[in-house]
């Protein structure tokens, strides 16, 4: 294999992310707020560590992840900022995270216990920092209303034994891309509420936060101390359309060299269940990528790519490996192997977004940038050091 080949890869613009975090700072800054950056699910797609250092370098004071081995990953990978996690499974290793300086997340009292028997295996001279999560509506982590009273009263009871500090407040939107949905006024204020019962049994949550990129673009009034952004951090408009014109660059491009070009009689059907027929004598390339590397099976049929400087409809059935595009009348396509296609980019040269291809596969930006990997390599451009 020479190593000139080109081959499939996901191109990742860091200094893209470094732009987008700096205009999200600046957005929320004249609330008093700033940014955490949410790097979980390898950044969305995009490299975790990469898109960590990239942020760091932005100014992000805080990064975000789900898991434990996300956030150890991170500071084997030599990040030391601030950095909470959220998500844990009875039996996780919470000192891993907190012997690691990591802030992780309480939603009820049995998590505030399991943290405190696993700091038996801690080494550490300070505190933990425990942050305390509250569902305010999505139902889905988080310390129900009814039983925050009791999980307050456990924290403070850690405070004041000087095993933990409880470092933050904070819940999570359920319908922030939809700005005028009441659930957001409503949440927003169940979180208020949540934050006074915090206040009444003596808690001082250094960072209060509520708001995802939706929420810290679209309401103002959530922004509190903190805001978590991931998807606008990676450049995509976590509301496409409605929003203000930030400025915002995608970061990813996914690109393939064309594997082979061929032409089609007319009647000739592609791909898997024939489930398109070419109406006329129609020259077709093959892209050897699949829904093994991420391309989403919905993109048959409707998807398009671009191959030097137009769009090409997706025909057919995306494959686990490969999928066909159609390059047109054999007497006009100038295409060839070894030509480049890109599935998505930033859009600036022609290309397609994520967000065009959330359209027509019916799901969200989001989706298709985080599946994007398998077999595809990742290549990093716009580092600074
Ligand atoms: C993923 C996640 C975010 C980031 O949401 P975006 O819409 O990508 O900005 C914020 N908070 C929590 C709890 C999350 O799980």
């Amino acid at each position: 294999m020479s190593p000139e080949v080109r081959r499939p890869e996901i191109v990742v613009d860091v200094a893209a992310i470094r732009r987008n975090v700096g205009i999200l700072r600046d957005l929320v800054a004249p609330d008093g707020s700033d940014v955490m950056v949410v790097v979980k699910a390898d950044g969305y797609g995009h490299g975790m560590v990469e898109a960590a250092r990239a942020a760091r370098q932005a100014g992000a004071p805080w990064l975000g992840v789900a898991t434990i081995e996300e956030a150890v990953r991170l500071r084997e990978a030599g990040d030391t900022g601030r950095l909470l996690c959220w998500l844990t499974v009875p039996g996780d290793d919470w000192a891993a995270a907190i012997g690691r300086d990591v802030d992780v997340t309480a939603y009820s009292v049995a998590h505030l216990d399991a943290i405190r028997t696993s700091l038996d295996e801690v080494d550490r001279s300070t505190p933990a920092r425990v942050q305390l999560k509250i569902d305010t509506g999505l139902s889905r982590g988080g310390s129900t209303r009814d039983l925050w009273p009791d999980v307050l009263e456990a924290a403070r009871a850690g405070e004041a034994d000087g095993v933990w500090t409880i470092t933050g407040v904070w819940s999570h939107f359920a319908c922030s891309d939809e700005p005028d949905h009441p659930a957001n006024a409503a949440q927003e204020r169940e979180f208020r509420d949540a934050l006074a019962g915090a206040e009444r049994v003596g808690l001082r949550p250094e960072v209060r936060h509520l708001a995802n990129s939706a929420a810290a673009i679209h309401r103002p009034s959530s922004r509190f101390d903190l805001v978590r952004c991931g998807i606008a951090a990676y450049g995509l408009d976590p509301a496409p359309g409605i929003g203000p014109e930030l400025g915002l660059e995608p970061a990813m491009t996914v690109t393939a060299p064309l594997a082979l070009v061929k032409d089609l009689h007319a009647g000739a059907s592609v791909s898997y269940g024939h489930t398109w027929t070419a109406p006329a004598e129609t020259r077709v390339g093959l892209v050897p990528l699949g829904y093994g590397d991420g391309v989403p099976r919905h993109a048959g049929n409707t998807a398009e790519v671009r191959v030097g400087g137009s769009r090409r409809a997706i025909r057919g059935r995306i494959c686990m490996d490969q999928f066909l595009v159609d390059l047109g009348d054999p007497g006009e396509a100038a295409a060839e192997a070894g030509d480049d296609v890109v599935l998505f980019g930033p859009g600036t040269s022609g290309e397609p977004t994520a967000a065009d291809w959330a359209r027509a596969c019916g799901t969200i930006h989001y989706e298709i940038v985080t599946r994007m990997g398998g077999r595809l390599a990742r290549r990093h451009i716009g580092a600074t050091r």
